[in-house]
């Protein structure tokens, strides 16, 4: 379960995030969409202090994060180690993929559990491979990710987000960056994941994939979450203005 109340996000007097409360339940599959500049992204990186709330609250499986921001908004109170222990909870995927060049695949998906999770190589390796046949790559866990297409790539960056035995994965628009005919086998690969009971947000403009893998929907704009709500709510209902503006926009 991940809880955040209140989280406000402030870059100077610009209110980025206004006090935004939500709580996703285990195994909950929750995407959000709006417009752009709404706050999604910044959304998703509060919950794993990519960026640094300016207030509120976030408890991740019942623990409150304990953070705190000094004046020229840097993260104190809080170790480096209880932070690499938080995001080693909350796995993320971006638009784009920053995999290490020079590493193998198999080396971009071993390094963070033998670094951050203290795993033994063996142990890594056993379950990078466990991982890269989930996602199919197995034969490719030699290669260079410059060898790989897009669509395997992120298929890579998702599997090393999930050796790290994350409790949430967040996905941030993870195949707006890729051509069309590769979107398909990353969304496969999400809607595998939702199946088995992981806990996900996605942020998308993937309406259709949205409808179909989401518990709920949530529709953010300047900062707020306007309307939440089950997919049919959301996508098969004119209730609000708004939201049928932006669905038709993207149309
Ligand atoms: P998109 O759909 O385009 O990705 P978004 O909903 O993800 O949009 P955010 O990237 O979260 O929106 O941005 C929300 C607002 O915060 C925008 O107005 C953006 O300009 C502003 N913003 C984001 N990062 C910074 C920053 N580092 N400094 C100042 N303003 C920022
Ligand atoms: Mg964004």
């Amino acid at each position: 379960t991940i809880e955040l109340k209140k989280i406000q996000k402030k870059y100077g007097e610009k209110v980025v995030l206004d006090n935004v409360s939500l709580s996703i339940k285990k195994g909950e599959v929750v995407s959000v969409i709006g417009p752009s500049g709404a706050g999604k992204s910044t959304l998703l990186r509060c919950i794993n202090f990519l960026e640094v709330p300016s207030g509120g609250e976030i408890i991740i499986e019942g623990q409150p994060i304990q953070y705190s921001v000094n004046s020229i908004g840097q993260l104190t109170l809080m170790s480096k180690i209880k932070m690499s222990k938080v995001r080693s909870k909350v796995g993320m995927v971006f638009q784009h993929f920053n995999l290490w060049k020079h590493k193998t695949v198999l080396e971009n998906i071993i390094e963070g559990p033998i670094i951050v999770k203290k795993k033994t190589k063996a142990e890594a390796i056993e379950k990078a491979d466990e991982l890269l046949n989930k996602v199919g790559l197995y034969e490719k866990r030699n290669d260079h990710p410059s060898d790989l297409s897009g669509g395997q790539q992120q298929r890579i960056a998702i599997a090393r987000a999930l050796a790290m035995e994350p409790t949430v994965m967040l996905f941030d628009e993870c195949t707006s960056a890729l051509d069309p005919e590769l979107v398909g086998e990353v969304l496969q690969i999400m809607t595998d994941l939702a199946k088995e009971g992981m806990t996900m947000m996605i942020v998308t403009h993937e309406m259709r994939f949205a409808k179909q893998v989401s518990d709920r929907v949530i529709f953010m704009e300047n900062g707020r979450i306007v309307v939440e709500g089950s997919p049919t709510q959301i996508f098969d209902s004119n209730d609000n203005d708004r939201v049928t503006r932006f669905l038709s926009s993207i149309q």
